[in-house]
């Protein structure tokens, strides 16, 4: 499409084209219905059948059966934080965290705030959250281990997720990663992810729970706060984020049409090769921010040789139709988002424009 610009934002972030072409098509009429999708009753036999089909795709595009439950609900993964504390740690019992970032770190706190005991397993925090940390200590009577698998600000991901007794599930906040390969889902209990990076615009949270915790969750908490009441109407007790569920639904379509999870992450990893092969030839004027074996295929960080370089690589980048290139505003820097909906020749056009740069710029 004419006049896009790659968008490396760290989200909201790229949607595929596709999607966006299919969305403006049944906009103001979806399916000769007569009305768009944002103005269906989310009630209405149309707008279940949407909802059912989303649930359906993401089912279909990780392989569940019906292990799991499948709840939407607004609010961002900021919610979850409390939610998982709340609904999943009783008071006799410890919420333990692996924190490899802010985010992994809002998460652990939020436990605390929702008046739990809270433990911190592990945490990179010595080396600026530059690394992910290879051994964890539970707590006693551990409520369930609590990991961020791709830790959008500082540019980590897990590449392994940790080995934990039968009796202590792994929750995960995959916000920044949801999808972007294959993972064995059965070794989580919960995972939850805001949208807006991997499969749809922001304003909705996609959150699964394996049925066998069903029975751990806390009683008596606030209605909105509690998984029982979404659960039980099927995401529906308030009226959801009706327009972002239907997104995501296309966007699981569109995942299957690249060929699923397997061909998504050999793209990914085609994508970020390409900058961070830029990064390592570059003779030390790009600097990488992380361990290399801790590196993100979804979110590459780094540095130049000073900030007036950066501010003006960042700047004559967009010039060049590449946004979103800027560092988290707490850690600074240059950050090139490369979701799944980033195109490769997004990432191709990206590490051809840092090599001229640097021909151009010497520091
Ligand atoms: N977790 C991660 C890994 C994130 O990257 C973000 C947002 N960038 C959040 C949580 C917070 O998400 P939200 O804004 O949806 O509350």
């Amino acid at each position: 499409m004419e006049n896009r610009v790659f968008n490396f934002s760290a989200g909201p972030a790229v949607l595929p084209e596709e999607v966006l072409l299919e969305i403006k098509e049944d906009l103001l009429n979806y399916k000769g219905k007569g009305m768009s999708v944002m103005e269906m009753s989310h009630r209405s036999k149309d707008y279940q059948a949407i909802f059912a089909e989303t649930v359906d795709g993401v089912k279909r595009v990780w392989g569940l059966e019906e292990d799991f439950e499948v709840i939407f609900l607004g609010g961002g993964a900021t919610t979850q934080f409390l939610m998982t504390a709340l609904n999943f740690c009783p008071d006799d019992k410890v919420a333990n965290y692996i924190l490899t970032g802010t985010w992994a770190k809002n998460a652990y706190k939020e436990a605390k705030k929702a008046g739990k005991k809270n433990h911190i397993a592990a945490s990179s925090e010595d080396k600026n959250f530059s690394y992910i940390p290879q051994a964890f200590s539970l707590s006693d009577n551990p409520a369930y281990l609590h990991i961020t698998t791709n830790n959008t600000i500082s540019g980590t991901q897990f590449r392994n997720y940790p080995d934990l007794p039968a009796e202590v599930p792994l929750f995960a906040d995959m916000s920044s990663d949801i999808m972007s390969r294959p993972i064995n889902v059965k070794k989580f209990g919960v995972i939850y992810a805001g949208a807006q990076k991997n499969i749809g615009p922001a304003g909705v949270t996609m959150i699964l729970i394996r049925k066998d915790l069903l029975d751990r969750l806390q009683p008596d908490l606030p209605t909105m706060l509690s998984y029982k009441t979404h659960i039980d109407k099927g995401s529906m007790h308030n009226t959801p984020p009706t327009f972002p569920i239907y997104i995501v639904g296309l966007v699981m379509k569109w995942l299957e049409k690249m060929g699923g999870l397997e061909a998504i992450e050999k793209i990914n990893e085609e994508k970020a090769a390409f900058i961070y092969n830029t990064i390592d030839n570059s003779n030390g004027y790009y600097k990488g921010t992380t361990a290399k074996e801790s590196r993100s295929l979804m979110n590459a960080t780094f540095r130049l040789p000073s900030e007036e370089l950066e501010a003006k690589f960042i700047s004559e980048a967009a010039a060049n139709k590449m946004s979103g290139l800027k560092g988290h505003r707490s850690v600074g820097g240059c950050r090139a988002s490369i979701y799944n909906a980033m195109p490769m020749e997004g990432a191709k056009t990206l590490a051809q424009f840092m090599k001229e740069f640097q021909a151009n710029n010497p520091a």
